[in-house]
């Protein structure tokens, strides 16, 4: 049920949806947020209040970082109490990372906080802007008939699909389906109507307030494996100074080179106290470390299962839990959990 007496703050980050090409060399260039709006006519008739709020500098998500997050971050926090739901106009390159970074970084929440964007500008006739945006803000008010909002977790909503923000990926650099939950169900689907399925929906703790997280550490890397990989490389990248995790995507169900020299860098690495998370390189699936033989090898190393997480949301939740000053055991504690659904645990 739509709440009409509801608030939507509508954070513009930047993206292709605001963007607009320049006149000499046609290159995409973000603008402001006057600009998408003067080409979004029916945002006025919306029944629902929608506040806006943009980034002094709206930008490609490619410069999306930690810091752009807290200010994502300092923005809900700030507007918490006075708004029903929060929707975030992002570009899709980066999408997943922060929608993943904002499911650890908004803890307990119990509003909606969606990510949307388009891969055509606003300005564009055949634009995929006015749907993704009008859908993301209908959800982000949408209740049940106690009041209570549907979604209350940080999701990205692409061409018809809500997605858990910490399960999705970017998986087209063209087409307008351009995310994917690959091992989580679609939590939501608009056709004619939005058909929620709420019994899969992550869903805060009663009694605990809702905690605003500000401390990230990027001192985190990803590893992938290819045929060919050197210990010339590999060792080049535990080498990097102040280095506290690695998220290494392997092959399959979590397989790497058997060769001693990779195993051995590996263990260095484990023992020198780097958190070693093994991802796979595949779309759908998970992580099985006891069904090769290569696999074994890693877990008996030391090296932990990322189980079916995506990479994003390894990178984004390594960070975070680093952030949060843990040690080394406590993270490794927490990676072998689900802290937000952001994975599978088997
Ligand atoms: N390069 C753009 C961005 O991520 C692409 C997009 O918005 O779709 O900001």
């Amino acid at each position: 049920m739509l709440d009409y007496n509801a608030s939507v703050l509508l954070i513009y980050t930047g993206g292709t949806i605001g963007m607009v090409e320049d006149a000499e060399t046609g290159v995409l260039r973000s603008f402001d947020f006057n600009h998408l709006k003067g080409y979004f006519p029916e945002l006025n008739r919306l029944k629902f209040n929608i506040d806006s709020i943009q980034f002094k500098e709206p930008i490609d998500s490619s410069d999306m970082d930690p810091e752009k997050w807290k200010k994502i971050v300092s923005i809900i926090e700030d507007n918490y109490s006075q708004y029903d739901g929060f929707v975030i106009l992002h570009g899709t390159d980066t999408m997943a990372y922060s929608a993943s970074a904002l499911s650890f970084m908004l803890e307990n929440l119990n509003k909606p906080v969606i990510l949307t964007g388009s891969q055509l500008p606003i300005g564009k006739i055949r634009t995929d802007a006015k749907e993704n945006l009008i859908t993301a803000l209908e959800i982000a008010v949408d209740k049940d008939k106690d009041g209570n909002a549907f979604i209350t977790e940080v999701c990205i909503f692409f061409q018809d699909l809500l997605m858990r923000g910490n399960r999705a990926t970017k998986i087209n650099a063209t087409n307008f389906k351009a995310f994917s939950s690959f091992n989580f169900p679609i939590l939501a689907e608009a056709g004619t109507y939005i058909r929620y399925r709420h019994e899969l929906m992550h869903r805060p703790l009663r009694n605990s307030a809702t905690k605003f997280h500000y401390s990230l550490d990027s001192n985190v890397a990803i590893v992938k494996l290819f045929p060919g990989i050197s210990s010339k490389i590999l060792k080049a990248m535990i080498a990097i100074p102040h280095l506290k995790a690695i998220v290494l995507e392997t092959y399959g169900a979590g397989n790497a080179p058997g060769e001693k020299w990779f195993l051995d860098i590996i263990a260095e690495a484990v023992n020198e106290g780097i958190v070693i998370v093994n991802v796979t390189q595949c779309a759908f699936g998970s992580v099985d470390m006891n069904r090769y033989q290569s696999g074994k090898a890693l877990k008996d190393i030391g090296v932990l299962s990322g189980y079916d997480i995506t990479t994003e949301a390894a990178v984004a939740k390594l960070m975070f839990l680093f952030g949060l000053g843990l040690d080394r055991k406590e993270v490794k504690r927490y990676m072998k959990m689900s802290i937000v659904g952001e994975t599978t645990i088997e």
